[in-house]
């Protein structure tokens, strides 16, 4: 059966549901006799979506399978993060066509505040300031909540027919050999496919099947994510401020409003979880400062547990892993989603290259080129993300004087400077086509 068009409403300007009716009648249309696919992409998150959309403006007809329902995952409750997408990953978002859909709901990031300091006390002289118009007109990139993103992906995977959605639907299992793969569902279907992309997150029930070892440790540490309103305006600026018991990042959200990602003990959120709201906000406004004014949370709080990991390969016979599946970085300096959506673009562009050539997308030589690209860039990042973790998440005098001396002669050093300023707008190394704005 043809996938139905659906005419756009006024309702799809506003993201404050998933398009059920076309989600539903996608899922109804995949009888057992139409389950066959370019490519199966595995896991319906932010990667997954994202990668559906990129590998579709690619050229192949693409299955998209999760185990959680749209109406779930974009419930205002499933998660109340939001993310800072870097400039790089908003050129993806353009040259995939979803940058509209979600643009109207992004805070450009303008400046980027990196303070060191203890609860209740002044942050330390000696910080880093990053102005975006020092590198360009171009802000450093955007804050948008994760539940716009899914549901402005979701409104675009609407509007492409060579994208199906399955949705509930959990993978089971695969068998993956020379002349094709096979992804088993729990319901007993199973779909047929050139390539398996497996953005099924960290737990990645497919790595695991392939037997792909990962490094992988926990930093017995929380984000506590929640929102706050405040008096004065925010500027645009994303801070960072460094604390003993880990990173308490200030992301800034459109009106008068930011998210707070507080690194913290484990043993102590569940306290901060139960806390009411009054007593939180006490602890709350010691580690946020008064620069915004009067300050109170709203809405839930939500605990991550923060750990990393890293896949030893990132491949195996006709399957590839991307983002969280393949890496789980610590959120210290939001990078863990952009580093997922730099694998989407590296991996849309070796397809791309190779269907013009003729060749399977399942083809071991595109999948090796696609591990080389990739690993490097992953390992350094997330051995990075983990360095800045532990050298910051500490309270010992010398390090937080080497700390502090060294964020003082980044700010004076405008190479230097320039250097870190490139790196948060994700435009460093060999960049995939689509994070230049460019077509696959
Ligand atoms: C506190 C915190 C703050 C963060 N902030 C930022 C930030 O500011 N910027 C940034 O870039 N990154 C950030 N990140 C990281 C970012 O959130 C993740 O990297 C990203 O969400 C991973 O997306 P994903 O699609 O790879 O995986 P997931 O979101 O985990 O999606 C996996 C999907 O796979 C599905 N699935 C699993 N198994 C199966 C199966 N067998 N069959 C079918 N479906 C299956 C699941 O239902 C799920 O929908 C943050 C992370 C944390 C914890």
């Amino acid at each position: 059966m043809p996938r139905q068009r659906t005419v756009r409403s006024d309702d799809d300007h506003r993201l404050d549901k998933p398009p059920a009716a076309r989600h539903t009648s996608a899922m109804t249309a995949a009888t057992r006799s139409d389950l066959v696919a370019d490519i199966l992409v595995v896991g319906g998150g932010m990667g997954g979506l994202a990668t559906a959309i990129a590998l579709a403006r690619g050229g192949f007809s693409v299955l998209l399978a999760d185990e959680q329902a749209p109406a779930t995952t974009t419930d205002p409750g499933f998660d109340g993060r939001v993310s800072a997408i870097a400039h790089a990953s908003c050129q993806l978002l353009r040259a995939i066509g979803a940058y509209e859909a979600l643009a109207p709901y992004g805070q450009p990031i303008l400046d980027i505040r990196v303070t060191d300091g203890r609860p209740g006390e002044k942050p330390s002289p000696l910080f880093l300031h990053f102005d975006h118009q020092a590198i360009g007109d171009e802000p450093f990139g955007m804050i948008l909540e994760n539940r716009h993103i899914r549901l402005g992906l979701m409104a675009v995977i609407a509007g492409i027919p060579s994208i199906r959605v399955l949705a509930p639907v959990r993978v089971v299992g695969t068998e993956r050999g020379t002349a094709g793969a096979i992804a088993h569902l729990a319901d007993g279907r199973k779909i047929r496919a050139r390539l398996i992309v497996a953005c099924d997150g960290r737990a990645s029930p497919l790595r695991e099947e392939a037997g792909i070892r990962k490094v992988a440790w926990d930093y017995s540490q929380d984000g506590i994510v929640t929102t706050v309103e405040h008096e004065l305006p925010h500027q645009g600026v994303a801070c960072e401020h460094f604390l003993p018991s880990g990173p308490f990042a200030i992301l800034p959200m459109t009106g008068n409003r930011c998210s707070l990602v507080w690194t913290e003990r484990r043993e102590l959120t569940p306290a901060l979880m139960a806390m009411a709201r009054d007593a939180f906000d006490v602890e709350m406004r010691r580690r946020l400062g008064d620069g915004l004014g009067a300050a109170r949370s709203v809405g839930p709080r939500f605990a991550y547990p923060l750990a990393f990991h890293m896949a030893t390969r990132f491949v195996d016979r006709r399957l590839a892993l991307v983002g969280d599946a393949a890496h789980g970085l610590h959120p210290i300096a939001g990078q863990g989603l952009n580093l997922g959506l730099r694998d989407t673009a590296a991996l849309a562009e070796v397809l791309a290259d190779g269907a013009r050539l003729g060749l399977d997308p399942g083809d071991d030589t595109l999948l090796d080129r696609y591990e080389r690209w990739r690993r490097v860039d992953s390992v350094v990042m997330g051995s990075v993300m983990d360095g800045l973790n532990r050298l910051f998440s500490n309270d010992a005098m010398p390090l937080r004087l080497a700390r502090d001396l060294g964020l003082a002669a980044v700010e004076r050093l405008p190479g230097l400077k320039k250097f870190f300023m490139h790196h948060a707008r994700g435009t460093v190394g060999k960049l995939p086509r689509l994070l230049e704005g460019k077509p696959l």
